[in-house]
């Protein structure tokens, strides 16, 4: 079972990542390490490799796995930074996050998705990460400056807030749009100065927040 999961992940590395431009050894290796199919329903596990999200519960989804590697490959992480992730569903792209940094905090507004993934990722021996329940739209203050922040939720624009936290030489992903779709922006931040790029078009669920869309 564990061995055909493996091969999964292998194939998915090799059909769904590579050949669409996923080229950071680190992200090709957290997406072959990490067990995917235990962050679904057991009845969806067989289905968790696959080129699509999933629906994860509280009408929330775990993103595809192209998208996950795009947006980890976007915050050219090396292991030593404090990462910033808000929107933690079920945890799956806050374990590809652990393996890449040196801490991670995570936020997620709905508390039965974040207890269930904290209960994971500590099984899985994840030990750098600290897990929240609340609106992240207003970062997490005690603890920024954050070298990468990650929204994976859709936002109608950037929450200033999390411009804020940013560190000096950070780099922040977020999908920004309407609530239909969004495009992937980049955003880099040098001093005062903050470039952004688009990386193509995605689709998320809603971020709601104080900084975000309404309920
Ligand atoms: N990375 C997650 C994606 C889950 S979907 C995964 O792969 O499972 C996006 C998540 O963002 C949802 O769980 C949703 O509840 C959460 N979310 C939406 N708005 C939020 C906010 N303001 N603060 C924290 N989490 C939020």
């Amino acid at each position: 079972m564990d061995h055909d999961y493996r091969i999964a992940r292998e194939k998915m590395v090799k059909n769904q990542l590579i050949p669409r431009g996923i080229t950071d050894p680190g992200v090709l290796n957290a997406m072959r390490k990490v067990p995917r199919h235990l962050f679904v329903e057991e009845a969806l596990a067989g289905e968790a490799y696959n080129d699509h999200p999933l629906p994860i519960g509280h009408q929330q989804t775990i993103s595809q796995p192209y998208i996950v590697a795009l947006m980890t490959q976007a915050l050219e992480l090396t292991g030593k930074e404090k990462t910033l992730e808000i929107g933690t569903g079920c945890g799956y792209q806050t374990a590809i996050l652990a393996e890449l940094s040196e801490k991670v905090y995570t936020v997620e507004r709905i508390r039965p998705l974040m207890e269930k993934a904290r209960a994971l990722l500590a099984e899985l021996n994840y030990l750098n990460v600290i897990f929240s329940a609340f609106d992240g739209t207003a970062g997490w203050k005690a603890y920024e400056p954050y070298d990468a922040i990650m929204v994976t939720a859709g936002a109608g624009k950037i929450p200033q807030p999390l411009l804020d936290q940013l560190a000096d030489g950070g780099r922040m992903i977020i999908p920004i749009g309407d609530k239909t779709s969004q495009d992937l922006i980049r955003i880099t931040r040098d001093k005062d100065h903050v470039d952004k790029k688009s990386l193509g078009g995605c689709r998320f669920v809603d971020l709601i927040g104080i900084h975000g869309w309404n309920k």
